[in-house]
């Protein structure tokens, strides 16, 4: 199913993700499903399909999204979308962002059905268009407009559950946590003036110069629970490792530089992102004759927001960058996601999963710098954690955080299989309610 999936090109804009919707419907049905499929736009499909529980217990939601970023053919070893198994891997856009959960969430409904399980909570299965731009047509479109079919106590989703080696052990990160974003429009008014008598305070000398300060500008750091739950996990796996690092929480301007330096840390270049807000600028104007000085010049910035920041909180950090000749305006933003307590059935049952088949790995929460459909799914009161399992073995040389839209995505068929075990094994342990020892061993595929 995974390769099948891979080989549809749902690359957003413009998605189409119909094409995978209607495959993975017909795999549904097969097993004597009747999944509802919406549209917000014609082409633009949502899947979702639920196995009916006992309904003792508010039910459990596993999702992932069908579309894909796109992908440059020229830069890769094999192409993009021809689910090729080469090196022990799927090849293809999405193999594991995130048509490998889409088709482990599948497989897993399917022996749901064939199975025959009984189990306390309704177990859905949303399958959605449009996160890759912002989920409007996706997650957004079903929590709005069809609340009824997604709302559920716990949700399973993007981002988290691939081994993440640092050191000697392996960590099984689950995402908990996502930044807020808040888009901001930054405006500088000045006189316009003839291009022949140049001024020195024209508006585009002073876009420059605000420009090079957002650039150059590390916001100031905060710490967040988040961050200090991970280090902590790590600290205890890998006292030599962090050491250094250890000393310098207390100075957490350090920080950022200090993780860019450990060895074998290829989620450093997003880490420091988790240390502060950030704000990068993205979208320019100003001008459009050569010979007229403007008076007005505009520029956009992305901004993300840590947990516990809000929006003016961002603004007033910008200020302080910008000064006052800067007018900031909010043009759309969304809070940050926290799952709270952390502590829960579903992030026992993951621990025990992980445990029972790695007893030396160790499961960590994080937070992501980006934002996924957690934002939407949420917003229905459940509670999130990103985790969509794939093994990768040590010394192979992939790394999880570098395919993410990267070149030569790819999943490890073993891996693959193993994470959808791992992920059957939590899904039926959550929906069922109680700890079924016997399903804690590993299962031959
Ligand atoms: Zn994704």
């Amino acid at each position: 199913m995974c390769q099948a999936l891979l080989r549809m090109d749902t690359t957003n804009p413009p998605g189409n993700e119909r094409i995978c919707a209607d495959y993975l419907a017909a795999q549904l049905a097969e097993v004597g499903y009747t999944p509802t499929l919406l549209e917000a736009v014609p082409g633009r499909t949502n899947l979702v399909v639920r196995h009916r529980g006992r309904g003792t217990l508010p039910p459990l939601l596993l999702t992932a999204h069908l579309d894909v970023v796109e992908a440059d053919a020229s830069k890769w070893r094999r192409p993009p979308f021809s689910g090729e198994e080469y090196e022990g891997c799927l090849w293809g856009r999405g193999a594991i962002d995130m048509k490998n959960m889409a088709s482990m969430c599948t497989a897993i409904m399917r022996r749901l059905a064939r199975t025959g399980a009984t189990l306390e909570r309704d177990v859905i299965f949303a399958a959605v268009a449009d996160e890759e731009a912002g989920c409007d047509l996706g997650s957004r479109f079903l929590v709005e407009q069809h609340r009824s079919l997604v709302e559920a106590e716990y949700a399973i989703g993007e981002s988290g559950g691939f081994s993440l080696h640092l050191g000697d052990t392996t960590f099984y990160p689950v995402q908990v946590a996502e930044k807020g974003f808040c888009w901001v429009r930054a405006r500088i008014t000045g006189e316009p003036g003839h291009g022949s008598m140049p001024r020195q305070d024209s508006v585009i000398t002073q876009l420059g110069e605000a420009l090079a300060k957002i650039g150059r500008t590390q916001l100031p750091v905060h710490a967040t629970r988040y961050v200090e739950q991970f280090l902590d996990a790590v600290r205890a796996q890998q006292p030599a490792l962090l050491q250094p690092l250890v000393k310098l929480v207390a100075r957490p301007q350090l920080l950022a530089r200090i993780t860019r330096l450990l060895p074998g840390v290829s989620v450093a270049r997003g880490f420091s992102a988790l240390l502060s807000n950030t704000a990068a600028a993205t979208v320019v104007r100003a001008g459009n004759k050569t010979n007229v000085i403007p008076g007005l010049a505009e520029f956009e910035i992305d901004g993300r927001t840590l947990p516990g920041q809000t929006d003016e909180d961002l603004l007033r950090e910008l200020r302080a960058v910008l000064g006052d000749g800067v007018e900031l305006e909010v043009m759309k933003s969304c809070p940050p996601v926290v799952t709270e307590p952390v502590a829960s059935p579903v992030y026992d049952a993951i621990t025990r999963a992980i445990g029972a088949r790695e007893p030396d790995a160790v499961v960590v929460p994080y937070m992501i710098p980006g934002f996924t459909d957690a934002k939407y799914f949420t917003q229905t009161g459940a509670r999130w954690y990103g985790f969509s399992p794939v093994k990768i073995e040590r010394g192979t040389g992939i790394k999880f955080a570098d395919m993410f839209h990267g070149h030569d995505e790819r999943v490890p068929v073993a891996g693959l299989v193993w994470g959808t075990e791992v992920l059957d094994t939590v899904v039926r342990e959550v929906a069922s309610g109680h700890r079924d020892p016997a399903r804690d061993q590993p299962s031959a595929p």
